[in-house]
């Protein structure tokens, strides 16, 4: 008996099928994430570019839809541009401007989140809401990018129903933006939830859930 594979069918039957999974990869083994796409996982999420670096020479570019959903540092962005399919956490225009320049090197387009720093957390990454628009307009322009939507994190939180008013407000900032028609845009993605809160964050608009440990079990740490 595959638990791996038990526990993904089991969440396929609560997460409708037009919302993605992407499996947080984070301290899992090469195996753990071979016997994740055996089971039928297609995207996968990394938080350290060296451990991604590592698990795609394992595993192939091709094995299945790269994130990163990690801090990125911007000595990192080459290395990245040239690793990831999807950049989930890209939160300043520096940032953007290095990975725009990797990426007219590498003759590629890349598509990117903008992460909205929903509780406005003065010590934690992603754009505060109310510079969301502006900083999407500014980030539009780049060529090599393509902005698809925005990913949030939120507080941490006793219970996961402490969570929906900042799911519902990055919801609110991604249909605003939708209304917009902000030109190098082509928005369809909002990747909000993890193990804890992705029923409360697919109830509040998530087309994205990132899922860790209810799929892998718990981390050691
Ligand atoms: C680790 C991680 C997740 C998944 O966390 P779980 O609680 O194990 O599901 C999702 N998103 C990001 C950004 C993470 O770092």
């Amino acid at each position: 008996m595959n638990t791996l594979n038990d526990r993904l069918h089991i969440l396929q039957t609560t997460i409708p099928a037009d919302v993605r999974i992407v499996a947080a990869g984070k301290t899992r083994s090469a195996e753990a994430i071979h016997a994740a796409l055996d089971a039928g996982i297609r995207e996968v999420g990394h938080n350290y570019v060296q451990e991604a670096r590592t698990q795609i020479d394992q595993l192939g570019r091709e094995a299945c839809t790269w994130h990163f959903i990690g801090h990125l540092q911007r000595n990192k962005a080459r290395l990245a541009a040239s690793l990831f399919d999807m950049i989930q956490t890209v939160d300043s225009l520096r940032l953007a401007q290095a990975l725009d320049r990797a990426c007219a090197d590498l003759e590629r387009v890349l598509p990117i989140l903008i992460e909205v720093n929903s509780a406005r957390e003065t010590q934690k990454a992603g754009v505060a809401p109310d510079e969301v628009s502006n900083l999407v307009t500014e980030i539009a322009q780049l060529r090599h990018l393509r902005i698809e939507g925005l990913m949030t994190m939120g507080p941490a939180v006793a219970a996961p129903d402490e969570l929906r008013p900042y799911f519902q407000e990055t919801k609110a900032l991604f249909d605003h933006l939708v209304t917009q028609r902000i030109p190098g845009t082509k928005l369809h993605t909002l990747s909000m939830g993890m193990s804890t809160s992705f029923n409360v964050a697919i109830e509040e608009g998530a087309t994205m859930v990132r899922l860790g440990t209810v799929l892998f079990g718990p981390r050691r740490s």
